[in-house]
């Protein structure tokens, strides 16, 4: 991976720039200010955006227009700081007893679902250093949470 410093806060308003409101996601973007960069390739952090973001579109029932949340923060002690990158949408979410299973390869509910989107997700944070979770519970849209280690040029 070509790893370099980014603005993560940008790479996100580029990326959801890119889906307009005919898109049937309304966005709602709660990023936090002077971030410090992290260091990472930006080819696959963007890619990991549109997997994240065409699960959500995926997920509205058709003609319902749904509203998806990006919020980002600083997290950490002294050393050990991340960027938390927390996604959420209005979907119908997912099931508890389908919650471990998601990140698996070829694991989709859908008819024509490759179910690949979040293997490959989670194989590019974890290739930098990151996690990714799912946070949200039964009865609420999907929620997850990405951590992503900050700029270290030692690392
Ligand atoms: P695919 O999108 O091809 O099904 P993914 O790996 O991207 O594969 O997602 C796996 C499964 O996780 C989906 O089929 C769906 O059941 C569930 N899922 C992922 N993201 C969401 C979401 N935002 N809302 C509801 N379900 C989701
Ligand atoms: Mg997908």
């Amino acid at each position: 991976i070509q790893l370099q410093r980014i603005d993560i806060d940008g790479l996100i308003e580029e990326v959801v720039a890119l889906y307009p409101p005919q898109s049937g996601l309304e966005f709602k973007l709660d990023l936090e200010p002077a971030l410090p960069p992290i260091y990472a390739d930006p080819v696959r952090i963007r890619q990991v955006l549109h997997n994240m973001i065409k699960n959500a579109q995926e997920a509205m029932a058709p003609g319902v227009s749904g509203r998806m949340g990006i919020r980002t923060r600083l997290v950490g002690e002294h050393r050990h700081h991340y960027v938390e990158i927390e996604l959420c949408d209005s979907g119908p979410g997912i099931p508890p007893e389908q919650a471990d299973r998601i990140f698996e390869p070829y694991v989709t509910t859908k008819s024509k679902g490759t179910g690949l989107g979040l293997a490959i997700v989670k194989k590019i944070v974890e290739e930098h250093g990151g996690s990714i979770r799912l946070v949200s519970g039964r009865g609420e849209g999907a929620r997850f949470i990405i951590r992503i280690p900050i700029a270290s040029e030692a690392a």
